[in-house]
């Protein structure tokens, strides 16, 4: 039998040693691709201990799990088919038809639009509450009912980079025996470990940061055996569980996490700074400003501020332009990789949103976001200095 245990003192040795398999496979110093759907049978006492892909239990998975919750300071994780496999699958299996949730006023769109569109057609309310509000404890109680069980929040919202006052989440959550879960696929383990903070579930979008190379879609549920234990026992029905092939590209991806996050954080900084000074740009979104109102939670509890950030144009025409002309970053969607990509958020992750809903969260035509590679950072400021003023 493998042995999966083996953990590290840091971050960045578990990233590339922590779930290592030992004794080494036939030798390999990487984990070889276990593309075999099914395995001999053996004493199994449960379904879940029976070794097929679905049930995400090859060594592929193990190992990745393994590192990953190592990488959270967790007990398990779970791997799962993409990111919103991750966020449908825990929110699911933790509230059922007639309860409700409380969430963060701006949220991924595909967050939003499952829990407005599919989650309420299952009987499942959500109520939004502003995370980020000092007085908000007394709001957030209001927003209470009976039937709440959960409270979801992003670290640093998508697209507008909140941060809200997470240890204030966790005491609510403890407070009132709500599931605390958060998105932290935008601050990454590298800035913020939500769950040394004491938040239950940790998800994951593994296709942006985790995997950094635009080229996966993944995902991961992180917590504690109990809680991560009761995902799976939905995804093996669900099924929304990740490929082996896909496993061995994230394990690559994760392993220069730390190296590309630190400089992410850098240039990120560098490029929030140099656009605050533009007078065609009206508002800097980035948690590492000190304009920013999330700054007063993201410097007590962040050791980054992250790689993404978004601002706002003094009006529609200019953003249209603004990405006409830069070259050096790509216009497309999605976030996390190695290449700078610059994107309309109301023309992409959020256009299911409707427009009033839009507008009234702030997710305007004059916005764009940023995700900050891994490209010399004077060359990047450069081509958008170029595409802000040429
Ligand atoms: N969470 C956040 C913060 C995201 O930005 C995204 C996608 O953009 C997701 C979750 C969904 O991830 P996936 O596309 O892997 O399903």
């Amino acid at each position: 039998m493998l042995d999966y245990s083996m953990k590290f003192r840091t971050l960045d040795t578990n990233l590339l040693h922590a779930g290592r398999p030992q004794p080494h496979i036939e030798g390999a110093v990487v984990t070889p691709i276990f593309q075999s759907a099914n395995y001999l049978m053996g004493e199994e006492a449960t379904y879940d201990a029976v070794r097929y892909i679905r049930l995400s239990n090859s060594p592929n998975h193990h190992t990745l799990q393994a590192r990953l919750a190592a990488a959270e300071s967790a007990e398990s994780s779970l791997l799962t088919a993409s990111g919103m496999a991750a966020i449908s699958t825990a929110i699911l299996s933790h509230v059922r038809s007639g309860e409700h949730l409380l969430t963060q006023r701006t949220l991924y769109g595909g967050t939003q639009s499952f829990l407005d569109q599919d989650a309420s057609r299952l009987g499942i309310t959500h109520t939004s509450i502003d995370v980020a509000d000092p007085e908000g404890a007394r709001s957030w109680e209001r927003a209470l009912t009976p039937q709440t069980r959960l409270i979801f929040v992003e670290a640093i919202s998508n697209p507008l980079m909140e941060v809200g006052d997470l240890e204030a989440v966790v005491a609510f959550a403890r407070g009132h025996g709500l599931v605390s879960v958060i998105d932290n696929t935008f601050a990454t383990p590298v800035n913020f470990r939500p769950f040394e903070l004491g938040f239950d579930l940790v998800v994951h979008s593994a296709t942006k940061y985790l995997n950094g190379h635009s080229d996966l879609v993944a995902g991961v549920v992180i917590g504690s055996a109990d809680a991560v234990d009761r995902v799976r026992h939905l995804l093996l029905h669900l099924g929304g569980s990740l490929d082996p092939n896909t496993c061995f590209l994230l394990e690559r991806g994760l392993k220069t996490l730390a190296l590309r996050v630190d400089r992410q954080n850098d240039t990120a900084a560098r490029l929030a700074r140099f656009l605050e000074d533009q007078p065609s740009v009206r508002q800097v979104n980035y948690p590492g400003l000190a304009s920013s109102p999330g700054h007063r939670y993201a410097r007590r509890l962040f050791s980054g501020f992250g790689g993404m950030l978004s601002f706002y144009l003094l009006n529609a025409g200019l953003a249209e332009r603004f990405l006409e002309r830069v070259t050096l970053a790509i216009h497309a969607a999605s976030l996390g990789g190695v290449e700078s990509l610059v994107v309309r958020p109301a023309r992409s992750s959020h256009l299911g949103l409707e427009q009033a809903e839009r507008d009234q969260l702030g997710i305007t035509d004059d916005l764009v976001r940023v995700s900050v590679g891994i490209e010399d950072a004077e060359e990047l400021i450069a081509d958008f200095e170029r595409a802000l003023t040429g």
